[in-house]
């Protein structure tokens, strides 16, 4: 099975995303914390996009798409995967569309979790408040992040409910409601 996981920074893409990849033995594969784990190894790309995931601002779509191309072909990806937090653009999305054309696998699902504001800026303080590790956990970086999702990410809904691929998900259900209707849809 390979998913996509969509929504806005806070609606619970990495906790669902979490989940299904026990439940169902399939790989996350979360963009963010792959940016993550190169800034905290120093690495020449780390190095690169530090500053940008610190503004809530987006890394280029080619270090994206090169990053995911390299990634799905892994033997751990083999039983399916879910993508938390890519695509991220259309530009993204169609490059994704050409890259599993090229290996001959389809896309599943394209479910999106949806949240309102309000309950977002809560939920990234209390996360801020929480954990305290990620600079774009604050009130400031969140509104760019926002404003950044509802430029560049929402476009990607039109494209794949065009394509008859998209799963509206109410996200604002406890993580446990959230889960079944996401199961439900899975099974179905
Ligand atoms: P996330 O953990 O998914 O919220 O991602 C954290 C940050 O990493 C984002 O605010 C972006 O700066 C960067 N990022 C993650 N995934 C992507 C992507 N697919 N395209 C561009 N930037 C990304």
């Amino acid at each position: 099975m390979r998913l996509i996981l969509l929504g806005p920074p806070g609606a619970g893409k990495g906790t669902q995303a979490k989940r299904l990849e026990d439940l169902h033995g399939l790989k996350q594969l979360s963009t963010g914390d792959m940016l993550r784990a190169e800034i905290a190894s120093d690495s020449t790309l780390g190095r690169r996009v530090e500053s940008i995931l610190a503004s809530g601002d987006l890394v280029s779509d080619d270090i994206m798409v090169e990053m995911i191309a390299h990634r799905i072909t892994k033997p751990d990806c083999e039983k399916g995967f879910i993508l938390d937090g890519f695509p991220r653009t259309v530009a993204q999305a169609e490059a994704l569309d050409d890259m599993l054309h090229n290996h001959k696998l389809d896309l599943d699902a394209v479910i999106e979790v949806q949240v309102n504001e309000d309950e977002l800026f809560g939920r990234i303080a209390k996360r801020a408040e929480e954990d305290g590790t990620r600079p774009d956990d604050n009130v400031e970086v969140m509104k760019n992040r926002l404003q950044v999702y509802k430029d560049l990410t929402a476009p990607i809904i039109p494209y794949y409910t065009g394509k008859g691929m998209l799963k509206p998900v109410d996200g604002m259900q406890s993580i446990e409601d959230v889960a079944k209707v996401i199961d439900t849809i899975l099974d179905a």
